[in-house]
């Protein structure tokens, strides 16, 4: 060892402050609906006066299952541990339950992983950002949901993200008489062999290139449009539907194929290069490597609590960054501020961020969450506060229990999605 090495060594330790690392004292589950959705945030209190994080551990259509996932596995695992090993936490926890990458074990590793680096950022005093390399740009670059039953209406409601500063809008048209994602069935609803709603993918792809005709012939190319399929067609209508939104030169055509159909991406790419993004269904690495390595897709979607949480998104940000696939997670209403303010700070640090998925907090969520990621102009803000920059107000959360913003089905179902079937009564991916 050099003598330079020994001098520097006790200043080292003198600026790790010579305290010992926390304990984790009590994890506990905040489970709030202050809007259409169920959210679900992991607390860690530590055995330091006033130290403590917050997860998002969102999984809205099964909601109640994270907070026995995290209660009865995680806590006792976790308690008396320190704080300061995220990594080995992260893959302790992982392989604890020994089967592994599901929706619920996912989001209750992602509210204690998240909650840790919360921890970690108060601790220091810096934003989760900073721990992390800090930014590489100044805000993310946001798209908006314009949706219509009518070419018109989306034409209207693109404009209007527009007029708020947005350069990136997804557009989803209504199909008559169908469950078209996004947005409302418009007209009369049509009747399948079997009661509910009904969806026939021919009509759906039919519709949006003429939507798409319609909003390029009136707004014309320099804005940036997206396009979620939400997995509705067949892959080889998704081969002839990306061939023929081609030439609107899309942003991203989004969830073309399923999950389970990923294997299909490799046609699409011998065929068209509209941008393809997936992955906000993905849980395990399995989904998400081969796409990324064999430069099967161009933007990574994953849904970062499903994933498992800061940690691992931030090892697929680098694993994008080496095959040229960039970011756009997933950042609809159900992701909790916790969610966002993870996803912003991915999306600052990481050099092949994409885009970020908006949805704006509203008046009640911010009464819930202190401190939610800043819009302007298009532009998602990181509270520059320590950690995450989002504080909790438990007595606001407990106004909203799992419930108190649903109506019929999805209150009957517990907070779960119904179903949609093609007019003939099968069931069909949503
Ligand atoms: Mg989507």
């Amino acid at each position: 060892m050099s003598a330079g090495a020994v001098s520097i060594a006790p200043r080292a330790i003198q600026a790790a402050r010579g305290t010992p690392a926390p304990k984790i004292k009590d994890i506990s589950v905040i489970e709030s609906q202050p809007a259409g959705v169920r959210l679900t945030v992991v607390k860690i209190t530590t055995d330091q006066d006033g130290l403590y994080g917050y997860g998002c551990g969102t999984f809205t259509q099964r909601a109640d299952l994270v907070r026995p996932a995290v209660e009865k596995y995680l806590k006792p695992f976790l308690l008396g541990k320190t704080t300061d090993r995220i990594e080995d936490i992260w893959q302790s926890c992982y392989d604890s339950s020994y089967w592994k990458n599901g929706p619920v074990l996912n989001s209750a590793i992602s509210g204690v992983d998240q909650a840790l680096w919360d921890i970690k950022g108060r601790q220091a005093g810096l934003p989760v950002y900073d721990l992390v390399g800090g930014k590489t740009r100044e805000a993310a670059d946001c798209y908006g949901h314009a949706d219509g039953a009518e070419n018109a209406q989306v034409i209207d409601a693109i404009k209007g993200w527009q007029a708020r500063g947005f350069r990136h809008v997804r557009a989803q048209i209504g199909v008559p008489g169908m469950a078209a994602y996004g947005t409302g069935a418009g007209g009369t609803t049509m009747q399948g062999l079997r009661p509910g709603p009904v969806f026939e993918p021919a009509y759906y792809t039919r519709r949006v290139i003429k939507m798409f005709e319609a909003v390029r012939d009136s707004l014309g190319f320099e804005i940036e449009l997206l396009h979620d399929a939400h997995e509705r067609v067949t892959p080889n209508q998704a081969v002839q539907f990306a061939k023929d939104l081609e030439k609107f030169k899309l942003f991203f055509l989004e969830d073309v194929l399923s999950p389970e159909d990923i294997a299909y991406f490799r046609q699409i790419r011998q065929q068209c290069a509209t941008p393809l993004a997936m992955g906000e269904l993905f849980n395990s690495p399995h989904e998400w490597t081969p796409l990324m390595s064999e430069r099967l897709i161009d933007y990574i979607r994953v849904h970062v609590s499903q994933a498992g949480g800061f940690t691992p998104a931030r090892k697929i940000a680098i694993l994008g960054e080496t095959f040229g696939v960039r970011t756009a997670w997933h950042g609809p209403g159900d992701v909790s501020p916790v969610g966002h303010a993870a996803n912003v700070t991915l999306d600052l640090v990481s050099t092949n961020f994409g885009v970020q998925e908006y949805s704006p907090f509203s008046e009640k969520v911010q009464e819930v969450f202190h401190g939610c990621p800043v819009m302007k102009d298009g532009y998602l803000y990181a509270n520059d506060a320590p950690g995450w920059g989002i504080e909790v107000d438990e007595k606001a959360a407990a106004k909203y229990p799992f419930g108190s913003n649903e109506r019929g089905e999805r209150q009957r179902l517990n907070g779960g999605w119904g179903e949609v079937r093609k007019r003939d009564g099968q069931v069909i991916k949503q």
